[in-house]
């Protein structure tokens, strides 16, 4: 049995539920996953339910149904999200894919710094690499032990991606736990009780492969041997289990990703290479595993896996395990994640703490503060928002678009996410005039978020009940061919989606539905009548994050500080090359042209004179100026030649030429 406590419960309030439970015949010990405080009580006590629920500081008390209880659903509706290393950078569950990577077993210094060099360059945000090896002969290669383990630490710190290794035995742990981040319980030793109490106990991070004969029961029971000795931090890993196919090492249990994310509220990942076993086979299987909704994967890469110690076979090349980071960062935004990228979750993310930290009228504090969308809680935008920034990140929510860039502009939140435009019904115009209206505000970061609708509607409401339906006109125009089935339907437009799903909420009709996306049914605890009702599946919306610019330009990359107009000096990119943020790969522009033949032309030809890829070209009437028109440009900023320089040329050739900002572009 668990009792979930409220947030702000007292100590003495605390110390009462614990000793009403011990007078009772239970076990307790406490627990905690972020923000929730429980204690759990384990024994054949006898309690009375509805007098445990009324004492002061007790929310509910959680009898799940399950032999686990620590790790179960039942417990925690919310997806756990699982920090690794000393900063807690690196993070699993939630919104982004993790990837581990690196070779089966540390062999050298050379062959693990080479390991670690490759594999961060791809995409991996943490290093695996066993120095104690369970092999199933006793003549195989056994492992480096320690000295493969400082090795290790060595790569890791020059790399700056945290550990993680293997435990394969109790007595070993203690000694092993201030050189990882992380430990491994691998599959052999799934159902160690001892070493499972005793690397529990230490309260590091905790990766649980899952047994190659083990049920998804026995497995998630010895997730809560982990728990209940208490550690906070358990990462289910499926490796593949033995089933009566040979072809394979073993056979990748797909299913028990779904079974297990409903089940338990711990973040599942799959390990491709050895539940597959040949390497030809495991960028397919890992693809499959993402898709399937796994939180990340761990991979074997080898710079030379035909030399390899140990599980050469299955291990990827450096190419290979490139090639695969390209194709689940564009798999990503499918099953509505992120790839998470070194050193910071995103770019943009990187680019704001720098600016939060280092400007003239930020430091510590301006970081502190929330970052504004427009709508309510089950926003897409708010969806676009953690992405960018991590769910930690303070929020606040602004009635309309103009809102955000007041907010920026004024102070009161560090960055905005403003919507600008969808795949499906094109360019949000408001947002674009709003950019030319606030010219202290810059572009910083994208993201590009698929967009899922849904009918949604009250408890008692079904289709036929409906005769009204509420939505932003975006969310209508992207489900036009579903409306279009629907005539009699009387369409009424709300400012953003998530707040026509409130009002539904609020007012309770059956005859109401609203269109917005699942996560703010979830958010009122309506009903979906219909999932995924957009005209197309391919429908991403583009989201901006926008910064307000400081006088210094001094601090920060282009875009997030710096002049207010475009300066184009080479500062700049040495800003950027210094801020610790990736280099922008992207920028938008409006200008517009003489109104004679060939000046769009003459533009367009330096871009392409340059290398300039152009992303995006849209003309736009200009307010006041009857026929008259600007452009809005999305171009890329190659790796090689000024950039800047090109933007002074361009300068030179238009009117009104406003630089809105340089970012790095999502996919
Ligand atoms: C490993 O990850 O190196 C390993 C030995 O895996 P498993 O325990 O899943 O066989
Ligand atoms: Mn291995």
């Amino acid at each position: 049995m668990i009792v979930v406590l409220s947030k702000n419960i007292s100590a003495r309030d605390k110390e009462l539920v614990r000793v009403y439970l011990r007078d009772r015949g239970f076990a307790v010990r406490d627990q905690r996953f972020g923000d929730d405080q429980m204690i759990g009580a384990a024994g054949k006590g006898l309690v009375d339910l509805r007098e445990l629920g009324l004492l002061p500081g007790v929310e509910r008390v959680a009898a799940t149904s399950k032999p686990y209880e620590l790790a179960s659903r039942e417990t925690r509706a919310e997806d756990s999200i699982v920090s690794v290393g000393e900063t807690g950078n690196v993070k699993i569950g939630g919104a982004r894919i993790t990837v581990i990577a690196g070779p089966c077993a540390v062999e050298s210094r050379e062959q693990i710094r080479e390991t670690a060099e490759r594999v961060r360059e791809s995409g991996a945000v943490l290093l695996r690499g066993g120095a104690y090896k369970p092999r199933t002969s006793p003549y195989a290669f056994q492992g480096l032990g320690m000295k493969g383990l400082e090795y290790m630490k060595e790569a890791a710190e020059a790399c700056a991606m945290p550990i993680v290794t293997e435990v394969v035995s109790p007595e070993l742990a203690l000694d092993m736990k201030d050189l990882t981040d992380m430990f491994q319980i691998g599959a052999r030793n799934m159902q160690n009780f001892e070493l499972l109490k005793k690397v529990g106990a230490l309260g590091k991070p905790v990766l649980l492969k899952r047994g190659p004969s083990a049920t998804v029961e026995e497995w998630l029971l010895s997730a809560e041997y982990l728990l209940a000795a208490g550690t906070k931090d358990v990462v289910l890993c499926e490796r593949g289990i033995r089933t009566f196919e040979t072809y394979t090492r073993n056979t990748l249990d797909i299913s028990a990703i779904p079974v297990v994310k409903s089940l338990s509220h711990l973040p599942v990942i799959v390990d491709p290479s050895h539940a597959v076993g040949i390497r030809a086979k495991v960028s397919s299987a890992a693809l499959a595993a993402i898709a399937a909704g796994a939180d990340g994967l761990t991979v074997e890469v080898h710079p030379r896996p035909d030399d390899a110690l140990s599980d050469g076979p299955q291990s990827l090349y450096p190419e290979q395990f490139e090639k695969l980071m390209r194709d689940i960062e564009a798999l990503a935004p499918v099953v509505g994640k992120e790839l998470l990228r070194t050193p910071q979750p995103n770019p943009s993310a990187a680019a704001f703490r720098k600016s939060g930290a280092d400007s003239p009228g930020g430091g510590a504090a301006l970081s502190a503060k929330p970052v504004a969308y427009n709508g309510e809680s089950g926003a897409f935008a708010e969806q676009a928002l953690v992405r960018v920034f991590g769910e930690e990140t303070p929020r606040t929510q602004v009635q309309s678009f103009r809102g955000i860039f007041d907010a920026v502009l004024e102070g009161s939140a560090r960055a905005g996410i403003v919507p600008v435009e969808n795949s499906l019904a094109g360019s949000v115009h408001e947002n674009y005039d709003l950019f030319l209206r606030y010219p202290d505000i810059a572009i910083v970061g994208e993201v590009k978020l698929r967009i899922v609708h849904c009918l949604i509607a009250g408890k008692r409401a079904d289709m036929d009940s409906i005769s009204t339906v509420r939505s932003h006109p975006q969310g209508f125009a992207q489900c036009r061919d579903f409306l279009d089935k629907h005539p009699s339907w009387v369409l009424e437009a709300c400012n953003n989606t998530a707040a026509a799903v409130g009002s539904i909420a609020r007012e309770g009709a059956a005859n109401v539905a609203a269109i917005a996306g699942a996560a703010a049914a979830k958010v009122h605890g309506l009903k979906i009548l219909k999932e995924g009702i957009e005209t197309n599946p391919l429908n991403y919306t583009r989201f901006l994050v926008i910064s307000r610019k400081f006088s210094d330009g001094a601090s920060g990359p282009p875009g997030a500080a710096g002049d207010t107009t475009f300066a184009g000096t080479a500062g700049d990119a040495e800003a950027w090359a210094s801020s610790g943020s990736e280099k922008p790969d992207k920028a938008s522009l409006v200008f517009s042209v003489p109104d004679k033949p060939g000046s769009l032309f003459a533009c367009l030809k330096i871009m392409a004179d340059n290398g300039l890829n152009l992303s995006k070209l849209e003309s736009r009437p200009i307010e006041g100026k009857p026929w008259e028109y600007q452009f809005y440009v999305d171009v890329s900023i190659p790796e090689q030649g000024d950039f800047f320089t090109v933007m002074e040329e361009l300068k030179t050739r238009t009117e009104d030429f406003r630089f809105l900002g340089a970012y790095r572009g999502s996919l």
